[in-house]
């Protein structure tokens, strides 16, 4: 039987309704087969007027009466991935950088890493060292999906396994994906990577229920990417990446709800007027893409760099 917690994660975070789901669905899954090809313990094989004739997770070829089988789409998700799916009524997550305040400490990669059981060359958020050339500093940029509103990512795909919700949030359903990489092709923003070999820890994740709010455990062969960190964001928790921040750069909230919240100080503010009073800005705006991720311009650059915690660069030269 699958184990439903995150090894990396210390408390439950799914709701009682969803793990009661999840036990009755492991019990009624023994006699569930799907119409088209069948998950759970048995495949579909042939059948006649009365009788089905299935084949078991032993490789045998099992005779069951007709009427004892419930026929399901394929195309019916469990509740969990149901949930996942359909998104938070009444959200509309949006996030907000500032580039002023970011020194490469790249906690939040960190942090986003250990969550998604990815590799230290993997990213969901990548911190980027940005110059505009000439006399001028440069500057660190972090760039998570921008979780667009108009995605050309999940028009691409042919299996429907990357999708937006009705929060705004882009997730892929990594149980359904094939791997032909058309929407890393799409996406203008390369934010999102492929599974080339075997994931991180790989035997340590092996019997945890896949959770496509959480993209865990990563699969090999698939496409992951940052997903705003939709788990936390059921428990009405900040992401990942923004509490990690230790420089205050991540503001994130609910834009129905016109407020965001900063992830170091937890000071909350009015999101348009943050976005207004400070100029900010989205990413290739022209292409049509309406992201839901703006930037704070990187004024008042924070060079030469001196942070400690820095991984990468510790000091920069002008
Ligand atoms: S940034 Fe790329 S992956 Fe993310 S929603 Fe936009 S197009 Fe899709
Ligand atoms: S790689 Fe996966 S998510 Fe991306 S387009 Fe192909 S099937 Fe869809």
């Amino acid at each position: 039987m699958k184990e439903k917690k995150h090894p990396e994660k210390s408390s439950e975070k799914k709701s009682t309704s969803r793990r009661d789901f999840l036990k009755k669905g492991l019990l009624a899954g023994a006699g569930t087969v799907l119409a088209g090809g069948v998950v759970g313990s048995f495949n579909a094989f042939a059948q006649n007027e009365d009788t089905i004739y299935v084949l078991g997770s032993d490789m045998k070829v099992l005779s069951v009466p007709k009427s004892q089988v419930k026929e399901r789409n394929i195309r019916e998700e469990d509740q969990m991935q149901k949930e996942g799916r359909e998104g938070i009524p009444g959200r509309k997550w949006i996030k907000v950088i500032d580039l002023s305040k970011c020194k490469n400490a790249r906690l939040c990669m960190a942090a986003c890493q250990n969550a998604h059981q990815l590799k230290p060359e993997q990213h969901h958020v990548n911190v980027l060292r940005m110059d505009r050339g000439g006399e001028t500093a440069p500057f660190f940029m972090p760039k998570p999906c921008q979780h667009c509103d108009n995605p050309p990512c999940t028009k691409v795909c042919p299996v429907d396994a990357t999708f937006r919700r009705q929060d705004g949030l882009v997730l892929i359903n990594n149980e359904r994906c094939i791997g032909c990489r058309f929407c890393i092709a799409a996406c203008p923003y390369s934010a999102r990577i492929f599974n080339w070999t075997e994931p991180k820890d790989a035997e340590k994740y092996k019997n945890v229920e896949y959770d496509v709010e959480l993209n865990v455990p990563q699969k090999k062969g698939t496409v992951s990417k940052c997903l705003f960190s939709a788990d936390l964001l059921r428990d009405e928790k900040l992401p990942y990446c923004v509490t990690a921040c230790p420089n205050g750069v991540y503001w994130f909230g609910d834009e129905n709800e016109n407020a965001v919240t900063n992830g170091t100080t937890k000071e909350t503010v009015n999101f348009k007027k943050l976005i207004k009073d400070n100029a900010a800005y989205v990413l290739l705006p022209e292409l049509g893409t309406k992201p839901r991720v703006y930037y704070l311009p990187e004024k008042d650059r924070l060079v030469p760099f001196t942070y400690e915690g820095s991984t990468e660069i510790k000091k920069e030269e002008h």
